[in-house]
């Protein structure tokens, strides 16, 4: 029989390894053969949570430094949103290499866990490989599917399939810049998006809400109708597809000395669907619970963290339709695109001098509301 260990970590994805940092006594399981692979990822991270974990970003792992985030809307302008070097395009499989050099727990690969019960007050998690582990705690950091969030808590989440390639491209891109592109009528609920990874390669793709069984011809139209256009010919490298939580509000996260984190807890953004930097804070939130054996502490702990107002935000900017894209895009034109000219009276004049805007003030006025309160939290 097998140690017990303090706790076991199902799940060696950035929610996993980041709450084994900080854990000696545990054991972090995952089915894969190799850590970072397969990326399944647009790689997209902010640095807000690189220096949230006291992490400085390291060569090795940092494909591309963002200063700019291009917003392309429905008729072709664009926003910027102009924050200089606050994010990264990194490289996951180095990033998560990195992550498990950093890691105190033990880590088994090749381990696919099929079974979860509670015996004598010990977790007993066993494996396909034909093992048996056992420990005080658990950690359900095991992504979208999670067994841990089915077998312990009894709770089912929403997914949704996001496409995604790793693309060559022919003309040179700004490796300083993510391109978003929104367009209700051709999108719904959902967003494209092209992330360098370097002067031809990026992260090239697209998710929906209400259009997720044509995601691959949506893809292939966007690679051919607006990419080729800007970048010329281009050659899909790799697959990179997968599945992402999408929640409308919070679910349970931690019942009797069981936690989930990341994905299993549908920690992504509510608005980008980005989830590697909540994967992290959660995981050491989790250990941090167990080092102060206070485990229902963690709910409340990530719920200051994840603000519940994102789901409303995310309501708010999924319900604008072209129009009113357009007419933002009209309003920023002369002001190369920069959002912040919403903050000079003279844009509130031109503001409401489009129908569909003033139409739709109240929804921007509970936007800026929102951003306004997370900036305070998390600066
Ligand atoms: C196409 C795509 C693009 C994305 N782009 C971005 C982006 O740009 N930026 C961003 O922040 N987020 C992005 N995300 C989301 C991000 O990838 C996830 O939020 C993040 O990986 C969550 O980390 P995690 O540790 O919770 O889970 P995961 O990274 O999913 O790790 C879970 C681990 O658990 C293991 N596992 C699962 N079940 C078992 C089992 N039964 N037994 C053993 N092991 C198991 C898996 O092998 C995996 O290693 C993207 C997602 C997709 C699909």
């Amino acid at each position: 029989m097998e140690k017990v260990f303090n706790t076991i970590i199902v799940g060696a994805g950035p929610g996993g390894l980041s709450a084994g940092r900080y854990l000696k006594d545990a054991l972090i399981l995952d089915q894969k053969k190799e850590i970072g692979l397969p990326v399944q990822c647009a790689e997209g991270l902010s640095k807000r949570f690189l220096d949230e974990m006291d992490i400085s970003p390291e060569p090795e792992w940092i494909s591309a430094t963002i200063d700019t985030t291009q917003i392309v809307l429905p008729n072709g302008k664009e926003i910027n949103l102009y924050f200089p070097g606050q994010s990264y395009v990194i490289d996951r499989k180095g990033f998560e290499k990195f992550l498990a050099r950093m890691s105190q727990a033990e880590i088994r690969l090749g381990q696919r866990v099929i079974d979860i019960e509670k015996r004598g007050g010990l977790w007993e998690v066993k494996t396909r490989q034909g093992k048996i582990f056992r420990s005080r705690y658990l950690i359900g950091a095991d992504g979208p599917f999670s067994i841990v969030r089915e077998k312990v808590f009894g709770q089912k989440i929403r997914v949704l399939p996001v496409v995604e390639y790793l693309v060559e491209l022919t003309n040179n891109l700004d490796t300083s810049k993510l391109l978003i592109y929104l367009d209700k009528d051709w999108l719904g609920t959902g967003y494209a998006w092209i992330f360098p990874k370097s002067k031809n390669r990026a992260n090239i793709g697209l998710g929906s809400v209400e259009k997720k069984e044509n995601l691959n011809k949506l893809l292939r139209d966007f690679l051919e109708n607006r990419v080729k256009k800007k970048f010329g010919p281009y050659h899909l490298l790799e697959n990179r597809s997968s599945v992402g939580p999408w929640l409308e509000g919070p679910i349970k996260m931690v019942k009797d000395n069981a936690f989930l984190v990341g994905d299993a807890a549908g920690l992504v953004d509510a608005i980008s669907g980005g989830g590697i930097g909540n994967a992290m804070l959660s995981g050491r939130l989790a250990a941090e619970a167990i080092l102060n054996s206070d485990p229902s502490s963690y709910q409340k702990q990530v719920q200051s963290f994840f603000s519940e107002d994102l789901f409303q935000a995310q309501k708010i900017l999924y319900s604008f339709d072209n129009q009113t894209l357009n007419e933002l895009g009209q309003v920023l034109e002369k002001k190369n695109g920069d959002i912040f000219y919403l903050k000079n009276p003279q844009a509130l004049l031109a503001f409401l001098s489009k129908p569909h805007l003033r139409k739709n003030i109240f929804g921007f006025l509970k936007l800026l509301l929102i951003y306004a309160k997370w900036k305070s939290k998390n600066t």
